[in-house]
């Protein structure tokens, strides 16, 4: 998809990149943030401030959707840390400290392989990251659908989006399992092909946080967000593990090292570990969307497209 603006950006130097006119995309990705923002603050959510180094991060594995990849170190007073693949642990961690409702806006490098590009992934990206202790899988999504159906009520109204002719969309979206899908469209590419509005997946097998249903082992209590005509996912959620045997049954069986986790290990084993869920919700990609652009890239003023350089 759109391989043109990839290109282009192969043989951009810095005065074309500042020359580029992105100025109605920035419009549109403030209004979205203010409202996404705005919604969040009035529901009572605490706003953090990001966390950009850490000790401990998503590993993003096992999740067959995502290329295997180590996050970058550096190294700062006699310890190593990791540039954050994503906030989740930190949510977590916040939610640990008493902290009921959260959101962040968590900027994230994931420095995948360029094996196939979709489109849709960025080495450098935010999200709006929100956490709620104790809820269920069934609260976030009602939580994110408010938020959705709100958000493109508003933007229809946009001036900068009258021609992209955003559809009407209203709750509850239609839902599938992930093995509904494979079963009906193949995959979640070919069904956000063949869908006209937002739909969700569920029961994803992925990371060790996500929550297995202890009801129906092999089943898991999580989620995707689907945007329509082939955009694709904007949002993973689920509700959390927060037992430490089950944290460490699932770690092991990933393959991943205990060492590795040992700070949330710790804070697992005191108990302090809660029960919660929540989701991320993929900025440049819910704006990509809205301005109908081909590329995330291109709503992007920095691309950052995996595989290829950057120019500034
Ligand atoms: P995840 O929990 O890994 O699915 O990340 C949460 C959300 O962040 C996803 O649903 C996407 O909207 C967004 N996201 C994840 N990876 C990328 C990427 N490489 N480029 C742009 N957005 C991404
Ligand atoms: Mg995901």
């Amino acid at each position: 998809m759109a391989p043109e603006f990839v290109i282009l950006v192969m043989i951009m130097n810095a005065v074309q990149l500042v020359s580029r006119d992105i100025e109605k995309v920035i419009r549109v990705q403030t209004k979205v943030i203010d409202y996404m923002t705005d919604f969040f603050v009035k529901r009572g959510f605490k706003w953090l401030l990001p966390v950009m180094l850490s000790s401990i991060t998503d590993p993003l594995w096992p999740d067959p959707a995502a290329s295997k990849m180590r996050a970058p170190e550096i190294e700062a007073y006699g310890t190593k840390l990791k540039l954050m693949h994503s906030m989740i642990l930190h949510k977590q961690f916040a939610i640990a400290m008493g902290l009921e409702k959260i959101f962040v806006l968590s900027p994230n490098i994931r420095l995948e392989e360029r094996d196939r590009d979709d489109g849709r992934h960025a080495y450098e990206f935010s999200q709006l990251d929100f956490e709620i202790a104790y809820a269920s899988m069934e609260d976030v999504m009602g939580l994110i659908e408010e938020l959705m159906v709100g958000l493109f009520k508003e933007a229809r109204k946009w001036g900068e989006l009258e021609e992209r002719g955003l559809p009407r969309i209203k709750a509850p979206f239609k839902r599938f399992t992930m093995s509904e899908i494979m079963e009906e469209f193949g995959d979640d590419e070919e069904a956000s092909k063949a869908m006209d509005e937002p739909f969700w997946i569920t029961d994803i097998s992925r990371e060790f946080y996500d929550r297995e249903d202890p009801e129906r082992p092999g089943h898991f209590r999580n989620y995707d967000l689907i945007l329509p005509e082939g955009y694709g996912e904007v949002s993973s959620g689920g509700e959390r593990e927060w037992q430490y045997e089950v944290i460490v049954r699932k770690l092991k069986e990933s393959g991943l090292s205990l060492e590795a986790f040992r700070p949330y290990l710790e804070v697992a084993k005191a108990g302090k570990l809660k029960p919660s869920a929540g989701a991320g919700i993929g900025l440049e990609r819910l704006v990509r969307y809205m301005v109908g652009a081909k590329h995330i890239a291109e709503v992007q003023p920095f691309p950052r497209i995996p595989g290829i350089p950057a120019v500034i």
